[in-house]
C-alpha cells in the first residue's frame, strides 16, 4: 500500500487538510464583490504577516516573480547593493542587475554578513540595498534591522526577500525601516506554490521605474487595489487557499505560530548536535540560525541518494538536499507552514534510523522531543 507522502523541504511545504479542500470548488470572476471579499482578507492578513500598514500587492507566480517585481519596479536608482550569503542572495543581485548597476557584497556561504563591507558599498554611493532575511540555502537568518538601520544612514531604499521568514518568523517592516519586502505562499504560508505578495510602503514610489516588465509592474497592482482586485486574471484557486492558510494563521495567532517555528528548528538542531552531526551553517550568533529550515552536513560515507533517497522510498518522507556546490554535501528539513510536533518527530527517527545504519549518528531523538514539550 502507498501512504501519503510527508514533506519536509523548504517549501513547498506540507498542505492542512483545509487548505487542500478549500482550493477545491467552482470557479468566480475576479472583477466581482465575492472575489474582492476573499482578495481584501488575504490582503490585510497579509500586512499583519508583514508587520506594515502599507500596501500589500498579490501576483500570480512563484516567490521569484515577487522579488523581480519589487527590484524592477523599483530601480530607478543608479546603484543598488545587493546582499549574497547564500543562492537567495545570489539571485537577488542576478535579478537586479538587469536593471540597475548592482553592486553584490559576497560573503561565504552558511557565514554572516559583516555588516562593514555591506556599508562601504553603500557608501560608495547605492541609493538601494536588497538582502534575504532567512537565507534558505544556508539556513541562516541575517540581521534585517540592522542592515535597514545601515541602509537609512545613507538614505537607501530597502528591498527585502522575505520568503521564508514572513508568516514563520518575527517580520516588522515599517518599525525595521523596509521600504519593499516579498512572501512566497509556499513558504511559511503554508498554502500551496503559485502567489507572491510584496509590501510597499510610500517612499518606494520615489523610486519607481515605469520601464519595468509589464505584467510585474506594481504600479498597475496599486491602481487596482483600492477596489481589491488585480490588474490580470489572478490564480483564483490558490486565493481560496491562501485565505484558508490566513484563517488557519489567525486560528492559531501569528506569535504562537512564530514560537512554534522556534521550537521546532530548534529541536532539529538539538537533535543533530547530540547525534553527533554538524549544523552547516556557523553564525556568529545562534539567534542567527534560521527559525525555518535547519541544514544539516552529510556524514562521511553517506551519499544523497543513500539518505533522501531511502528516506523518501521507505517512509514516503522527502527532505531537500544541498544546492549549487553544497549539492551532496548537506540536507535541509524545513520545519515551515503546517507541520508540527509529529511531522519533526516523525522525519527525525527516520533520518536517525537510515543514518544509524551507516554509523552515522548517535540515538538523540530525546533532545528533540525535550524541546518539542514545550508545544
Ligand atoms: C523559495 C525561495 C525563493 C524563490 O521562490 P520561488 O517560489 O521558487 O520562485 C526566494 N527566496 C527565498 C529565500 C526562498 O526560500
Amino acid at each position: 500500500m502507498k501512504f501519503d507522502g510527508l514533506l519536509m523541504i523548504p517549501g513547498p511545504v506540507h498542505l492542512h487538510e483545509r487548505i487542500i479542500r478549500a482550493m477545491s470548488r467552482q470557479m468566480m470572476g475576479h472583477r466581482g464583490k465575492e472575489f474582492s471579499e476573499i482578495m481584501r482578507y488575504c490582503v490585510d492578513g497579509l500586512k499583519e504577516l508583514f508587520g506594515t500598514k502599507h500596501d500589500v500587492y498579490i501576483i500570480s507566480g512563484s516567490g521569484t516573480a515577487g522579488l523581480e517585481a519589487a527590484i524592477a519596479s523599483f530601480s530607478n536608482v543608479r546603484r543598488i547593493t545587493c546582499v549574497d550569503n547564500g543562492k537567495f542572495g545570489d539571485r537577488l543581485g542576478r535579478i537586479a542587475s538587469r536593471y540597475t548597476e548592482a553592486d553584490v557584497v559576497r560573503f561565504e556561504w552558511g557565514k554572516s554578513i559583516d555588516l562593514d563591507a555591506v556599508e562601504k558599498s553603500l557608501a560608495e554611493g547605492s541609493e538601494a540595498l536588497a538582502f534575504v532575511h532567512n537565507e534558505t540555502s544556508t539556513a541562516m537568518l541575517n540581521p534585517a534591522e540592522e542592515l535597514a538601520k545601515l541602509a537609512k544612514k545613507y538614505n537607501a531604499l530597502v528591498i527585502m526577500d522575505g520568503i521564508t521568514s514572513v508568516g514563520g518568523d518575527e517580520v516588522k517592516m515599517d518599525k525595521w525601516g523596509i521600504d519593499v519586502a516579498i512572501v512566497g505562499s509556499q513558504k511559511c504560508l503554508g498554502a500551496p506554490p503559485g502567489l507572491a505578495a510584496v509590501a510597499v510602503n510610500d517612499r518606494a514610489w520615489d523610486y519607481y521605474n515605469e520601464k519595468c516588465p509589464f505584467y510585474l509592474d506594481l504600479a498597475a497592482y496599486r491602481k487596482k487595489l483600492p477596489d481589491m482586485q488585480t490588474p490580470y486574471t489572478p490564480a483564483v484557486p490558490l486565493f481560496f487557499a491562501l485565505e484558508e492558510a490566513l484563517r488557519i494563521i489567525e486560528e492559531e495567532g501569528l506569535e504562537n505560530r512564530i514560537r512554534r517555528h522556534r521550537l521546532m528548528s530548534r529541536a532539529v538542531r538539538e537533535w543533530a548536535i547530540e547525534a553527533g552531526l554538524q549544523l552547516f551553517a556557523e553564525p556568529e550568533e545562534p539567534s542567527d540560525y534560521s527559525n525555518t529550515v535547519t541544514a544539516i552536513r552529510m556524514p562521511e560515507g553517506v551519499t544523497d541518494k543513500d539518505l533522501r533517497g531511502t528516506l523518501q522510498k521507505e517512509y514516503g518522507i522527502t527532505v531537500s538536499g544541498g544546492q549549487e556546490h553544497l549539492k551532496g554535501k548537506i540536507f535541509r528539513i524545513g520545519t515551515m507552514g503546517n507541520v508540527c510536533k509529529r511531522h519533526v518527530i516523525a522525519t527525525l527517527a527516520a533520518v536517525q534510523d537510515i543514518l544509524m545504519r551507516y554509523d552515522a549518528c548517535k540515538p538523540a531523538l530525546h533532545a528533540a522531543i525535550e524541546v518539542l514539550k514545550e508545544l
